[in-house]
């Protein structure tokens, strides 16, 4: 499988099929498969954060999330087919598995509102997926075990953690080697899209790929991302200067 080097990452160069049907083969194997969803901030943040790295490294799938990686893909003149964000994903791959009537799925993370509407959602438009269980993601340290054990019992073979990137990352790196789980996925803000439609981005934005710039006026949600955003953008072109 061929990927692109983005500063200190590897990204594969996946459509949203590819990424899809090797999610599908990742869950016919018994061992645990970890898919991570990089946007430029978090590959410019592996760039100075050595572990970061090795978790984005060691992952199974690399997608290409984001008009920032594919855009630095281009500069560096080898291109991903297409961006692959991770929400879109997680979507698609429920949408299969409904079709498919197979594999159940475990949500946790987000607010226990949001969370809970999202299993609703979900139960909703993808009647065929078996819903294994749900956590919020705003447990106590303390509170931990208890949870990783509970999550064992509901024997998932889907996790989907949104607990906010780098985070959910560390944190699927730390636990899916003995959860069970045979696919775990980092979704971050996909729980809140799925409980709540309007908060993504219009049709014409998302196929523009332009629904960076969408939040930008409507939530100011890159404000703090920006300066990562421009020196990610320095980097990538320092990286093609040197001669990828
Ligand atoms: N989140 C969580 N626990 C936390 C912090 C965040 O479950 O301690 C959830 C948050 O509610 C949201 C998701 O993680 O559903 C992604 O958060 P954010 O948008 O801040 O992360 P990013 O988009 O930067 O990955």
């Amino acid at each position: 499988m061929s990927r692109v080097r983005i500063l200190s990452i590897q990204v594969d160069k996946v459509t949203m099929g590819e990424a899809i049907n090797r999610c599908l083969a990742f869950l016919d194997e018994e061992t645990p498969h970890l898919v991570v969803t990089p946007n430029a901030e978090i590959a410019y943040r592996a760039g100075k954060e050595p572990a970061l790295a090795q978790v984005l490294g060691d992952a199974h799938l690399v997608i290409p999330d984001g008009a920032g990686i594919v855009l630095a893909s281009r500069i560096l003149g080898d291109p991903v087919p297409e961006k692959v964000a991770g929400t879109d994903l997680a979507t698609n791959l429920l949408r299969v598995l409904s079709e498919r009537r197979r594999g159940s799925v475990y949500l946790l993370g987000a607010k226990p509102e949001v969370v809970a509407k999202a299993v609703e959602r979900i139960r909703e438009r993808f009647p065929g997926v078996s819903i294994a269980g749900c956590h919020h993601g705003y447990f106590r340290p303390e509170e931990e075990p208890a949870l990783i054990e509970s999550i064992r019992a509901a024997r998932p073979d889907v996790l989907f953690v949104a607990l906010g990137s780098p985070r959910q990352e560390y944190w699927l790196r730390q636990h899916m080697p003995t959860i069970g789980a045979r696919l775990g996925i980092g979704v971050g803000g996909t729980f809140d899209v799925w409980a709540d439609e309007s908060n993504r981005a219009p049709e014409w934005a998302i196929k523009s790929n332009l629904e960076w710039l969408w939040r930008i006026v409507k939530f100011g949600r890159y404000g703090r991302s920006l300066p990562p955003l421009l020196k990610f953008g320095m980097a990538v072109v320092g990286q093609r200067l040197r001669g990828r």
